[in-house]
């Protein structure tokens, strides 16, 4: 065994009573994020088997931070001295039908998560692209679905409890906690360690999901309201291309005045014969079911399923929020760069989310429309094309999405959320030495 993987080991065992699954990456290559771009700068990680173990952790260091399911395609999560995984905390504590809400710990994926409360008849209100990724990991970022009244899923918390930096018990409570809530909902990894997280849930539902593809842009200009309103969530994806949006996905309840009625026709786009991957190169096994097909809600509310490889893998994502009442206008300056970018994408995906009340969301008291890009892995090209996308949807005060890739300068930042100050105020107090604050962190929010 190398000298260093050694010293990994051991220095695992000591650290952590939980040391085995280090021992998959201390065996073989560098800690690294989801699609492999960002190698962190520590391979310290101690995984926590109990809320005990973790406070134990988090007042024995200095500085550290909690890693998720990795999804990140930046270094918001990222450190350079000890990681905290509360992967092994992954149950449900609490299902309460009265409520209608579950308490889960901060370790658990939708993935585990949705077939459970399924299975006791509740659903969630929204799921982003893919089921793999952390609560409170996707919640810290304010991750997304689709859906013009649909918010982001960190709407769908009604509580959380924290371990503040000093290993202190914090519980934020959407009702008894007007103040605070709003601040620590998408707190970016910065407030403290989230535990434990209560979510709102609804009876369960039934979904179908159809795809249409080339969607005349000329339509798109002109139905916009038309086509996002016309089912529960829609994503449009296009490669910026002959005029058109290649596949067009909606997604509806089967529920009376809710259903979609799928016609051959949608605003000029076909309906689509057969199960379609977003990049249509791609097989469609890793997609959930589409062709109006009813399902459980947490089989047709992503696009990727659980078990397969969510998108493609190997690729980097950039995404930009502006005003739902300047979409038309962005996606246009977005489409004129057109022989720019698509050398470089393998496809962009644009979707409506309603406005919420969290200080660090982007849609933050905005409806917005999201205009993402899903990048081939090539970061020179990739870097060199940010500022100039960033350049055409400045006018529309466009706000990056936190866990994505983007190089909207800190000064851009602090113009485009009005909360940011008071973020920093409540950060700096609940974190005075700055324990949970990184490189990321300190350049994009704690102004250098
Ligand atoms: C293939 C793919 C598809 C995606 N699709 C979408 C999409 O549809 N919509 C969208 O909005 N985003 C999407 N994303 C982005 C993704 O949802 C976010 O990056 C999300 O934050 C990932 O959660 P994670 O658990 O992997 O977070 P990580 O990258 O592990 O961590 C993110 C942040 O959360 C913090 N954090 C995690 N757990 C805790 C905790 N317990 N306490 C305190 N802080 C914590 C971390 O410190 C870090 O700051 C996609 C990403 C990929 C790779």
């Amino acid at each position: 065994m190398e000298k260093r993987t050694f010293l990994k080991i051991v220095s695992a065992i000591t650290a952590s009573p939980a040391f085995s699954p280090l021992i998959a990456w201390a065996a073989g290559d560098k800690l690294k994020n989801w699609a492999g771009n960002v190698e962190y700068s520590t391979e310290n990680m101690y995984s926590a088997n109990s809320i005990h173990e973790a406070r134990d952790f988090i007042k024995k260091q200095g500085k550290l931070k909690v890693l998720g399911t990795r999804h990140c395609f930046n270094k918001i999560a990222d450190s350079a001295d000890y990681f905290l995984s509360l992967k092994e905390m992954d149950e449900v504590i609490a299902l309460d039908p009265q409520a209608r809400t579950v308490t889960v710990a901060a370790g658990v994926t939708y993935g585990k998560l949705c077939p459970y409360i399924h299975a006791k008849g509740f659903a969630l209100h929204n799921l982003a692209s893919l089921p793999h990724i952390s609560v409170a990991g996707a919640c810290s970022t304010a991750t997304h679905g689709s859906g013009e009244k649909n918010g982001n899923l960190a709407t769908a918390v009604a509580a959380l409890e924290f371990l503040t930096a000093a290993g202190d018990a914090l519980k934020v409570d959407r009702q008894k906690d007007a103040e605070l809530f709003p601040a620590a909902v998408v707190g970016l990894g910065a407030l403290g360690v989230i535990t434990n997280v209560t979510l709102d849930v609804q009876p369960a539902f039934l979904m179908r999901q159809y795809v249409y593809l080339n969607l005349p842009l000329r339509q798109m200009q002109d139905h916009f309201d038309a086509i996002e309103s016309s089912a529960y969530s829609v994503s449009l994806f296009t490669d910026w291309q002959k005029q058109r949006i290649n596949e067009v996905w909606l997604k509806s309840r089967v529920e009376p005045g809710q259903e979609f009625h799928a016609t051959p026709d949608f605003f000029g786009a076909k309906l689509a014969t057969r199960n379609l991957h977003p990049i249509a190169e791609l097989s469609a096994e890793n997609c959930t079911e589409q062709m109006g097909v009813p399902g459980p809600w947490y089989e047709r509310l992503p696009h990727f399923r659980m078990g397969f490889t969510p998108s493609a893998g190997k690729e980097l994502q950039t995404e930009y929020f502006v005003p739902r009442r300047h979409a038309v206008e962005a996606i246009l300056a977005v489409e004129r760069l057109r022989d720019q970018l698509t050398p470089h994408l393998m496809i962009s995906e644009i979707r409506a989310i309603a406005a919420d009340s969290f200080w660090m969301s982007p849609c933050y008291k905005q409806p917005s429309v999201a205009i993402h890009f899903t990048w081939k892995q090539d970061w020179t090209a990739v870097r060199a094309l940010l500022p100039v996308i960033e350049r055409e949807l400045a006018p529309f005060h466009a706000r990056p999405h936190w866990g994505k890739l983007f190089a909207i300068s800190p000064e851009q930042l602090k113009a485009a959320y009005e909360k940011l100050p008071e973020f920093v105020q409540l950060a700096r107090r609940l974190d005075p030495h700055g324990k949970f604050r990184n490189d990321f962190l300190n350049a994009n929010i704690f102004g250098g």
